[in-house]
């Protein structure tokens, strides 16, 4: 079975997620970045930026009556600063949408604003901008939603390989269509059909051997609770860590088995934004896992920015999801 990419919708998002690769790993290599840290002290690039306006325009050029939710917002520009950062984000821009102007990158970026269709697309510029500033994992995320349910997935991981396709090098596109399987292609081949190879997770059978993966930034983890899970469930591999959906897409490629997200304590009422998880989430099922909240639930995508009927997040190759669902619903009451 070769893959289908003649749809509107998968041209725009592997043009998408080509463009945004391309010029997040241009700023990457560009050091040092400039940094702006956003109200809730979160930091934000002008990659992030720059990657949420081309996206945002080349939306408005291929689905001009679409809906589109995305994490970044136009209002930074208004700033100290602010100015100087919107003529560098517009000449980022101008070298993939020539069209670029400083009114039409902010109205890029903010074609966001305003009520959400049944059927919309949602974008995480860059995921794991820390990982990003730090030399390590990133993703571009961009998902398109229907009543409430993941359809298409476009995941572009510049700096990441894949277990069992190294011959696809170092940064992959992967792409994953309901009901028509998950894949993945080096961003050089991204229009070429013959070149994607299938995802897969993994089929270890055997839970003493399995591969956890967590986010590598403290702030988004409970050591202590993760590292009593894994020994419960009589885990040997240690933790792996990494930012961003890198970890889906690691998941989904069977580079490893369990990716879980407890509550933070002191933030019991957490909701994952749907732009960190719609993409990974169909990356993950298409390629044959399976994803819940801590509750066992699938996720509802149709309840706006936040996943708001869905605590946590478990995401496993399928066959550990059981087990590992009834350790962290006993050690979470606990
Ligand atoms: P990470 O897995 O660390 O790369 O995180 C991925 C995304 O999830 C980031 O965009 C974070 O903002 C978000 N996130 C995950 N856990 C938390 C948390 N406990 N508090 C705030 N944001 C979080
Ligand atoms: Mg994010």
């Amino acid at each position: 079975m070769k893959i289908d990419l003649q749809s509107p919708e998968v041209q725009f998002a592997l043009e998408a997620v080509g463009f945004a690769s391309e010029l997040a790993y241009r700023i990457r290599s560009e050091a040092p970045i400039k940094i702006i840290i956003k109200p809730d002290h979160s930091p934000v690039t002008l990659a992030d930026l720059g990657i949420q306006a081309i996206v945002g325009g080349l939306l408005a050029q291929y689905f001009p009556g679409s809906s589109f939710l995305a994490e970044e917002s136009a209002d930074i520009f208004q700033e100290v600063g602010g100015g100087a950062n919107l003529d560098k984000v517009t000449g980022l821009v101008h070298s993939f949408l020539p069209q670029a102007t400083p009114g039409k990158v902010c109205a890029w970026i903010d074609r966001g604003k305003g009520p959400l269709k049944k059927s919309f697309w949602t974008l995480d510029p860059i995921d794991g901008t820390k990982g990003f500033l730090r030399g390590g994992q990133y993703a571009t995320a961009l998902a398109l939603i229907r009543d409430g349910k993941v359809v298409l997935a476009a995941l572009g991981c510049p700096v990441l390989d894949l277990p069992a396709h190294y011959g696809l090098g170092k940064g992959v596109g992967i792409l994953a269509l309901k009901d028509q399987g998950c894949w993945a292609a080096a961003f050089e081949d991204l229009e070429d059909p013959r070149r994607w190879v299938r995802l897969k997770v993994s089929q270890c059978q055997d839970i003493t051997q399995a591969r956890i993966l967590d986010s590598f930034d403290l702030g988004h983890k409970d050591l202590e609770k993760n590292q009593q899970i894994k020994n419960l469930l009589g885990i040997i591999p240690e933790i792996i860590s990494l930012d961003s959906m890198a970890k889906h897409g690691l998941l989904a490629a069977g580079g490893a088995e369990i990716f879980f997200r407890t509550l933070p304590v002191t933030k019991p009422a957490f909701r994952e934004k749907i732009w960190d998880v719609a993409a990974g989430v169909l990356a993950i099922e298409e390629a044959g896992g399976r994803v819940t909240d801590l509750e066992g639930k699938l996720l509802d995508f149709s309840t706006g920015s936040t996943l708001a009927h869905n605590p946590g997040f478990l995401a496993t190759n399928g066959v550990f999801h059981d087990a590992v669902l009834e350790t962290l619903q006993k050690v979470t009451a606990a």
